[in-house]
């Protein structure tokens, strides 16, 4: 009918492996709303997390993969903590991002820390900007982590070769192979 857009159809094989991966919850929400109206990311982006819950619950898996809500959560767990029926909401996101990215659909943010972590060991760049921060409060320019420590940043590159944890993540996009902290 014009004007009306297709129904999406419930797929349940796609909810019960939300659960059977850890989101066994799921299926308590009532849709009340209390965790969108506490959501502090729905204040400034487009989650609503609620509606990203019922989603979940009817299977509809294109609608939840093809929108960059399930990366605006923070998981601070604020929804979690104020559920009237315990729906453990940030572990079911952290499940929804784990299948996008072996879907290849990792919001492109995500993608640039993961690759500061390949490349550095630490998800926030660290650069000049960093360096003098740190010498005005008396601290070494550079912190002892990665930055400081080839052996650690070995160890760090090792246990992202030994999980594959590169190749899912290069598979979304190979331009972060190389990409090193712009901010130097
Ligand atoms: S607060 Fe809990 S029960 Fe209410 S809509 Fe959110 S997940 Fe569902
Ligand atoms: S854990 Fe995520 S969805 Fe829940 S309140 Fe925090 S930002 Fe919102």
């Amino acid at each position: 009918m014009e004007g009306r857009s297709t129904p999406k159809e419930p797929n349940f094989n796609f909810t019960k492996k939300i659960m059977d991966s850890g989101g066994d919850t799921l299926n308590l929400c009532i849709q009340c709303g209390t965790c969108t109206g506490s959501c502090p990311s729905s204040k400034i982006t487009a989650l609503r997390t609620r509606k990203l819950i019922r989603k979940a619950q009817l299977g509809l898996e294109d609608e939840i993969f093809s929108t960059d809500d399930l990366w605006q959560c923070t998981t601070c767990y604020r929804c979690y903590e104020r559920c009237p029926r315990g729906v453990d909401v940030p572990s079911i996101i952290i499940i929804l991002r784990n299948m996008a990215v072996k879907r290849g659909d990792l919001a492109e943010a995500h993608q640039k820390n993961a690759g500061y972590i390949i490349n550095t060991g630490h998800i926030i760049p660290f650069g000049k900007k960093q360096e003098a921060m740190r010498k005005k409060v008396g601290l070494d320019p550079t912190p002892p982590t990665t930055l400081s420590s080839e052996k650690a940043l070995k160890e760090v590159k090792a246990i992202v070769k030994k999980t594959g944890f590169d190749k899912l993540i290069t598979g979304s996009d190979k331009s972060i192979k190389n990409e090193e902290s712009n901010e130097k």
